[in-house]
């Protein structure tokens, strides 16, 4: 058994609330602690080694950063929850499942994409980079561009980029941010089924999922209970 710690106070180098959905706001926190060096993995790893080893290294990366939820809910919990969602997909790529435990390493900590590649190998890390927008941009550039380049992605980038987005939706319908709008909510949404649209081939289920929240979601604000997306904007039938 561990030895339970309180959570270290928040201060200017260690914010307590990490923005999400990512693609909103980018704020990349270094990981600020040297933490313990993971054991070599031997030559022929198990699935599960690979897996749990990938796990540790993104939970160390991702170390000092929470969700903008209202429990400040650890960042890891995001990659964990992506991944999760692709293995009860039925999805049994290890690769994918790496890339989704890592996806958000590159935008949001102090991880190059040397590091990843020397860490995993250059499948996973090109799968990691597909699922990665330029942080030199603003952020309505960088939506515009998840628009445009989610069909030339490969299969597995378009898998994480559905799970990313099913996990963002989750969060945003049990607990919407705080200061965001009903129009921001919405907008959100909209922009979710642009790039889920283009990508949804690639993991049927995931996408099934998400047809579901576009045909069919609420989220509350304020105690009113309001549409995820309006009944014309979600290609759903006659049901909401
Ligand atoms: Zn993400």
């Amino acid at each position: 058994m561990g030895h339970l710690i309180p959570p270290p106070s928040p201060s200017p180098l260690n914010r307590p609330c990490f923005p999400y959905p990512a693609e909103d706001e980018h704020d990349p926190i270094p990981c600020l602690t040297p933490q313990p060096k993971p054991p070599k993995l031997p030559s022929n790893p198990s699935d599960m080694a690979l897996l749990l080893h990938t796990l540790n290294f993104a939970a160390n990366k991702h170390s000092f950063q929470r969700r903008k939820d209202p429990s400040c809910s650890p960042y890891i919990n995001h990659p964990i929850g992506v991944s999760n969602f692709i293995a009860n997909s039925g999805e049994t790529d290890v690769v994918v499942l790496q890339a989704a435990i890592l996806h958000d390493v590159l935008e949001d900590t102090d991880c190059s994409f040397q590091e990843l590649q020397l860490a995993f190998g250059s499948e996973v890390a090109d799968v990691v980079m597909e699922c990665t927008d330029d942080c030199t941009l603003g952020g309505l550039e960088r939506k515009r561009r998840q628009v445009a380049t989610a069909a030339g992605k490969t299969a597995r980038a378009q898998q994480v980029k559905l799970a990313d987005k099913l996990h963002n939706v989750l969060s945003i319908q049990s607990a919407v941010p705080t200061g965001w709008t009903v129009q921001r909510v919405q907008a959100y949404f909209r922009w979710a089924k642009e790039v889920t649209d283009i990508c949804k081939a690639s993991n049927p289920t995931i996408a099934a999922s998400l047809q579901d929240i576009y045909d069919y979601g609420t989220f509350v604000l304020d105690g009113m209970t309001y549409k995820c997306l309006p009944k014309e904007e979600a290609n759903g039938s006659s049901k909401i």
